[in-house]
């Protein structure tokens, strides 16, 4: 019989972290936390298994739940002292979400499930507090109603505010037992009202309402969004934890909490966490009270005056440090913990590898490894490639003047500027016209989930550094500043104010979320120097990497910064990019609408001097590292005068009639021309172009010899080959303008000549051109095109539906399409191989730079990927993981678990 359930709890556990994928994150560390003998109140988890059987058969579930369910019960009452339906000693539980991937908030948790008219009066005896079972009572109704019964947040929220407005009462702890009383009463009111029933009685019909909502919750618009964004599959379900209750809300000795073992936004290693005497599950993080900070540490650093945990709760705080040490060892990983105080007493309640900053986790896993704890290659695989990318992103320049209007908590790092906006369908709406936006909220719910993503940044006026604001937004890697407590937010007026500045929807600011600032207008930004531990972290990565990462690029900018970034040489010079620029396009024009090969062999005789200055200061800034420089390849249509004006002054600087041009021009004209004129097929059809190139290479290899004793071996690359005998003749005529640049010069240089592998003939004839190449590059973006018949540029109408709709694994232009373009690559590489066995092979183009890309090209034992400068950093911690995994893989074949 299949094992639906998994009790933990007394310092045993069925399951272990090792199952979360059948108990999900939440119950799988709860039971290993029971396991390790820590204060865990006892409970059990429903598998994912469930959920997926659930969805399978419209909500019901499998046979067997009940009676397992049942019998799990009566253990935790068992431990408990307690029977669940008891009305003397009753069995109060929470019902938690807990899926395999983190989703903070995204699904629903009941707390204090078993309650009703009668276990509540059980409940004040017990606790010698009426007030705290009505208000207990109060919470259940409403949080069960809402989930369960579908009964809107606002509906209570609302009879509250006009019951204690009634009663000239403006704070919750004002309330009394007689006022929880009433409310009780309003809230059963309510829900009958809305529900069309009474509020359940049965502690059995509750606790199933719950359970069924839990699992329902996992497809709540929210959730889909979050799971969407963090790439989290449907299939996997979300896990229900039944738990012992332990009260946080049972006087002042009693408290709620969260804390991370390491300071999440930096990194450095001290306990950060924020708590509430006298308060119940999600008001710490729900913002409502500001949290007092759990160190007395982090209260002299935040200028509060209320007590923190450690001189409130001395003693409390003593054992809490201690788990906190023995969590963060025995994980092995800073951890994320949710605990409750009952009267004196420490409960855990839920931990996680706590999310982070980028610039955290580099930190945090450098330091792991320095403590011993992590050894180097675990450390270059802890950390996200892509979210390098948080680093890469500019930060306010230093000496930029800043008009900081207000300050709030740094909650996660970077700097944003855009338009202010108040909701988040408006965020959407600028982001879908390309505009940028900051979403500024009093505070931010899980509803705001799409426009946190869509905005450049966030600002709150109220939370804390755990709020959710300040938690999703560091997922995100958004910069986020919050609790700006100075922020007075007119969402009726659509404006905000501070002091006496008042900022409109439209209206620009800047948010810096490393220094908490909020900024009038746009500021200069600059880039980071990337030091510390993010240097450190990628030698320790450069350590392990087996491909070359090199970058695209043509300009002298882009070139240093690849090299600032490492990068290994260029593996794409798209020399055509040197002729946008205004002063050559006319050059070119000219070259391009010449009727005969005098007229064009003029017009290069413009363009090599500059071709060849351009490729003296890239050898310059490449000190010798390869470069890889591609013929001419666009269509020439975009070198075309458009314009009647610009048609004219072409025909002057030709010296001939302007309608010779607009005729010369209609002839170019192509219906498709990606599949046009372009490529290796201009220097077939304008060999001088190819010849010009060459020669503009080879003359300036021996100008750097000659001027800085360096020695430049250029990679001559030939695009959009589709056979040996078309390379060959293009290759001809390299070979020929070497040979004659070194008999004028006296000095050969050493060269290769290869093919760029864009077609899916290319790939198949692999073989014969690798006889005449000395290397492979494969052009992914338009080997994708050609292998698809996909235009990247019109996919953008149907795309996004095919992979919604599971049709296509994900967007090809973004991740190499294994399975076709991938099988391409394959078949070229080991055809390529077999011709020439040192034929070098490399990834250049988009994918280049996509660590799931990347690790497809090294186990194909490429030689090297290229991508654009700003992701090079990026390709290098890719490509060392993907090595790494590999090098596990070939050790233990089997075990290696898949990557999530
Ligand atoms: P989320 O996944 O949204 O964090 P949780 O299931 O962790 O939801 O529940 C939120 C909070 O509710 C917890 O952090 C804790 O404070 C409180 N809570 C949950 N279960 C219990 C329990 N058995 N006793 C006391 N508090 C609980
Ligand atoms: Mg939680
Ligand atoms: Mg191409």
């Amino acid at each position: 019989m299949v094992k639906w359930v998994y009790g933990f709890g007394d310092g045993r556990a069925e399951g272990s972290r090792a199952m979360g994928d059948l108990l999900g994150g939440k119950g799988s560390n709860l039971a290993e936390m029971a396991s390790l003998g820590l204060p865990v109140p006892p409970g059990f988890t429903i598998t994912t298994e469930v959920c997926a059987y659930y969805y399978a058969h419209e909500g019901a579930f499998p046979e067997g739940l009940k009676e397992a369910v049942g019998e799990a019960l009566g253990h935790v009452g068992a431990l408990t002292g307690r029977g669940f339906g008891d009305e003397e000693r009753p069995l109060l539980v929470s019902v938690r979400s807990g899926a395999p991937a983190s989703m903070p908030g995204m699904m629903d948790t009941v707390l204090n499930l078993g309650l009703n008219d009668v276990s509540v009066d059980a409940l004040a005896r017990r606790a010698g507090d009426a007030r705290f079972a009505y208000d207990s009572y109060r919470r259940f109704i409403q949080m069960y109603s809402n989930v369960a019964l579908g009964v809107g947040h606002y509906d209570f929220e609302d009879a509250l505010e006009s019951y204690k407005e009634t009663k000239g009462l403006s704070l919750d702890t004002e309330l009394d037992e007689a006022d929880w009383r009433k409310i009780v009463a309003i809230f059963k009111e309510k829900v009958e009202a809305c529900a069309g029933a009474p509020f359940p009685q049965d502690p059995r019909e509750q606790l199933w309402g719950a359970i069924g909502a839990v699992f329902g919750s996992w497809n709540n618009p929210r959730a889909i969004a979050y799971r969407r964004i963090h790439q989290i599959p449907e299939s996997w379900g979300t896990a229900v934890n039944v738990q012992a209750m332990v009260f946080g809300n049972m006087g002042t000795t009693s408290a709620t909490g969260v804390a991370f073992t390491r300071n999440p936004s930096t990194g450095e290693k001290a306990l950060f966490g924020e708590f509430l005497v006298n308060a119940q599950g999600e008001d710490v993080v729900a913002g409502l009270r500001t949290p007092q900070s759990v160190t007395e540490a982090e209260r002299l650093a935040s200028g509060s005056d209320r007590p923190s945990m450690e001189t409130a709760m001395p003693e409390v705080f003593k054992t809490f440090v201690g788990v906190a040490d023995m969590l963060e060892r025995h994980y092995r990983d800073m951890q994320d913990v949710e605990f409750t105080v009952e009267n004196g007493k420490l409960w855990m309640l839920q931990t996680r590898s706590g999310k982070r900053t980028t610039a955290a986790a580099l930190r945090i896993a450098v330091e792991l490894t320095q403590e011993g704890v992590i050894g180097r290659e675990e450390a270059v695989l802890r950390i996200d490639p892509a979210s390098l990318d948080q680093l890469l992103h500019p930060a306010i320049n230093p000496n930029a003047p800043r008009p900081v209007v207000a300050i709030g908590l740094p909650a996660s790092p970077g700097a944003a500027t855009g338009e202010v906006v108040f909701t988040a369908e408006a965020a959407e709406q600028l982001r879908s016209i390309g505009r940028k936006s900051i979403l500024v909220r009093v505070e931010t719910s899980p509803d705001d989930i799409h426009g946190m993503h869509a905005a450049e940044g966030i600002l709150t006026a109220r939370g804390g550094m755990t709020s959710h604001a300040a938690v999703v937004a560091r997922g995100m890697g958004k910069p986020c500043v919050c609790g700006a407590a100075a922020l007075r937010i007119d969402y009726a007026e659509g404006l905000f104010s501070v002091g006496d500045e008042t900022f409109r929807k439209g209206d620009v600011i800047t948010i810096d979320g490393g220094a908490g600032q909020v900024i009038k207008g746009e500021v200069r930004m600059s880039r980071p120097e990337l030091t510390g531990e993010f240097a450190i972290l990628m030698k320790w990565a450069d350590e392990s990497r087996r491909m070359e990462v090199r970058a695209n690029a043509e300009t002298p900018q882009d070139a240093r910064v690849a090299r600032k970034f490492g990068a290994e040489g260029v593996g794409l010079c798209r020399t055509e990019h040197m002729f946008y620029d205004l002063q050559r396009i006319n050059a070119m024009r000219e070259m391009i609408l010449a009727e005969n090969v005098k007229g064009r062999r003029a017009a290069l005789g413009k363009l090599l001097p500059m071709q060849r200055e351009d490729f003296i200061e890239l050898f310059g800034i490449m000190a010798g590292l390869p470069v890889t420089i591609r013929l001419l390849d666009p269509p020439l249509h975009e070198f075309l005068p458009q314009t009647t004006q610009e048609v004219a002054e072409v025909a002057k600087a030709l010296g001939v009639p302007s309608e010779k041009i607009a005729r010369r021009v209609a002839e170019l004209r192509e219906v498709n021309p990606m599949l046009g004129f372009r490529g290796v097929r201009l220097a077939v059809a304008y060999p001088e172009i190819a010849r010009m190139q060459a020669r503009a290479v080879f003359e300036a290899a021996v100008e750097v010899k000659n001027r800085a004793g360096m020695l430049v071996q250029p990679e001559i690359m030939i695009p959009l080959v589709i056979a040996r005998p078309e390379f060959d003749a293009v290759r001809r005529l390299i070979d020929e303008a070497a040979a004659a640049v070194a008999a004028e010069t006296g000095q050969s240089v050493p060269y290769t000549v290869g093919a760029m592998v864009e077609t899916p003939r290319a790939a198949l004839r692999a073989g014969e051109i690798a006889q005449s190449a000395e290397f492979l590059s494969f052009g992914t973006n338009d080997l994708t095109q050609t292998c698809l018949a996909l235009s990247r540029d019109d996919a953008g109408s149907f795309l996004g539906r095919y992979v919604t709709a599971g049709l296509l694994p994900g967007d090809p232009f973004v991740t190499i399409d294994v399975e076709g373009v991938g099988e391409l690559v394959a078949l070229a590489a080991e055809r390529g191989r077999a011709a020439r066995a040192d034929v070098k092979l490399g990834m250049c183009g988009e994918h280049g730079g996509d660590p799931q890309s990347i690790a497809f090209c090294e186990t194909l034992k490429l030689d090297y990927v290229s991508c654009s400068p700003f992701r090079v950093p990026i390709a290098r911690l890719a490509a060392a993981q993907a090595a790494i995994r590999a090098k596990a893989r070939e050790l233990n074949p089997v075990s290696t678990p898949v990557d999530r």
